[in-house]
């Protein structure tokens, strides 16, 4: 029984991922009547075809007209994201679930376009007001102004500040050190192995948030369970 709720969980987050990497991708265009089609042919894709995660080993990863290869990246971060979205329900962690979409989303039109629109800050509102009284109001402050003050000088971009600034909001500030640090390491990988210089750093922030959620619940999962430290 419990499996079989958790592989719904497990499917819809899978379809999550995917519509909100639709709306990062077409806002302000949202159009609810529109068709995917593959990119090369622009052929209407089947309903089998656009099913997340599945339809493409379905399809063996090519269109079946024009047989593009297609981005393996796209079953991957739904899968990744909706295996994250899984542990988040299992933790009992709603408060935070609106503002890990939220990061998704940024993640998704920062990756497309490297800028985000403001409105979709919106979607953390639910977090922040329930986590309210527990706010590290000052620790964001000192973030913000801090890294504001280093990008006069180095480049920086404001939604990477004001991302970095959120996460300093909601967590403490040892979860968002780690996962500052652990972003830089990605970003110090990719440079070794890419000699890539410039970075859309929201994405990498996602994972990095993702990663030290899973550290730190794990941390509090050994606590309640001692055996598991032992
Ligand atoms: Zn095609």
């Amino acid at each position: 029984m419990i499996i079989s709720v958790y592989l719904l969980v497990f499917i819809l987050g899978a379809c999550t991922i995917s519509f909100l990497k639709v709306i990062a991708h077409d806002y302000p265009q949202i159009s609810l009547t529109r068709r995917s089609h593959c990119d090369r042919c622009f052929r209407i894709l089947r309903w089998y075809e656009i099913i997340p995660i599945i339809g493409y080993f379905i399809v063996h990863g090519k269109c079946s007209s024009c047989k593009n290869q297609l981005d393996f990246e796209n079953p991957l971060q739904e899968f990744v994201g909706s295996l994250f979205l899984c542990i988040t329900i299992y933790q009992n962690d709603w408060i935070y679930l609106p503002f890990f979409i939220m990061l998704i989303v940024l993640s998704f039109s920062d990756y497309f376009y490297g800028y985000v629109y403001p409105i979709f800050y919106l979607l953390s509102l639910p977090t922040i007001i329930m986590l309210f009284p527990q706010l590290h109001l000052l620790p964001a402050i000192l973030i913000y102004l801090s890294l504001f003050l280093l990008s006069k000088r180095y480049s920086l971009g404001l939604g990477d500040i004001e991302v970095m600034s959120l996460i300093g909001l909601l967590f403490e500030t040892n979860f968002f050190l780690n996962t500052v640090l652990i972003a830089c390491t990605f970003c110090l990988l990719q440079y070794s192995l890419h000699k890539k210089r410039s970075f859309r750093f929201i994405p990498y922030l996602t994972i990095a948030t993702g990663i030290t959620y899973m550290i730190f619940s794990f941390k509090i999962l050994a606590k309640s369970f001692p055996v598991l430290t032992n």
